[in-house]
């Protein structure tokens, strides 16, 4: 086998808390992650070095921002990869990634990480290297914080800059309506606003875990919170706006995930979620980019 395809699931977050600061400036964070079936799709081949003189070559479909060099995580993590191996076999051969982007960028559902995870788990398909979940994990650390998180997939409480992770019943079948609008937020400016907001809404984590453990959506939407969402939508009025359309609309619970600017709306059915999403296609801007999708319990899949 020379070439390997797995999907690369998006993340929502259920919750999300900032319990503290490392003295080099890191957030430490609180926050239940759920995989959706929103996916970007990775291949992975192996090539001659005559076909290809770099070692990782990264070529990225249907989105012409995304750096293709060393800044893309998919490059890093086949790095990080090969550094870890330092294989005589592997140090001879070349591959080449290839990203169909379909997870909007820098929207807060963890695309790039979505990608990196697939590569790591892939390249230990593809080379039969037999790496333990343990020590992908610590490979997945060294690339970004949700990297850990997205190689499971599935529900998980993830504490510290990512890497402590507590797996949760996964919460599959959710149906849920995701409202991107085009403009993406920066991460490290939402995280500089907060530090800045002197009055912040923290969820109540451990009734947000009993919540997903007996599956009770309207439990879940009375004590869960994220914490970034005031400051985000200061920034950008138009992100309420779409929530409370969410809710108006019979979502349960409405919520930005992670940094912004991606709202989600949860809602009780597949035929209650469908007919908002109908409704919102017509009321809300064109620049919002909607999605009906469903939570899945599956990380990096192989197609
Ligand atoms: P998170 O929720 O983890 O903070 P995000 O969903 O907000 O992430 P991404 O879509 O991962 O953001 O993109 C963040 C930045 O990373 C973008 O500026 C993008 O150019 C860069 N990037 C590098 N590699 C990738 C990749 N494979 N996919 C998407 N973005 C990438």
């Amino acid at each position: 086998m020379s070439l390997i395809e797995l999907t690369a699931p998006a993340k929502i977050n259920l919750s999300l808390d900032v319990v503290g600061k490392r003295p080099d400036g890191y957030h430490l964070l609180r926050t239940v992650m759920q995989s959706i079936d929103l996916a970007d799709r990775i291949t992975i081949e192996q090539s001659t070095n005559h076909e290809q003189p770099e070692r990782i070559a990264v070529i990225t479909r249907n989105h012409n921002l995304i750096p293709n060099d060393r800044h893309n995580t998919a490059w890093k993590a086949a790095f990080v990869f090969f550094d870890e191996l330092k294989d005589p076999f592997l140090e001879k051969i070349s591959i080449k990634i290839t990203i169909d982007k379909h997870i909007p960028v820098a929207a807060g559902l963890a695309g790039g990480s979505a990608d990196a995870a697939a590569v790591l788990v892939g390249l230990n398909k593809l080379y039969k290297t037999n790496l333990t979940i343990g020590e992908l994990e610590r490979l997945a650390v060294q690339v970004g914080a949700d990297v850990p998180f997205t190689m499971h997939g599935g529900t998980i409480l993830c504490e510290g800059i990512g890497e402590k992770l507590t797996p949760l019943p996964a919460w599959e079948d959710l149906y849920l309506l995701l409202c991107c609008p085009n403009d993406g937020l920066l991460t490290a400016q939402v995280f500089s606003d907060y530090d800045q907001a002197d009055c912040v809404n923290h969820p109540d984590t451990e009734r947000v875990v009993s919540a997903i453990r007996s599956r009770d959506l309207a439990l879940l939407a009375s004590c869960t919170a994220n914490v970034l969402q005031p400051v985000s939508e200061s920034r950008r009025p138009e992100l309420k706006a779409i929530r409370q359309a969410l809710i108006e609309q019979g979502a349960v619970l409405a919520q930005m995930s992670g940094s912004g600017p991606s709202v989600f709306g949860l809602f009780r059915s597949q035929v209650l979620c469908q007919k908002a999403a109908n409704r919102l296609l017509q009321d809300l801007p064109d620049d919002v980019r909607i999605y009906v999708c469903r939570t899945t319990a599956a990380g990096p899949t192989e197609i």
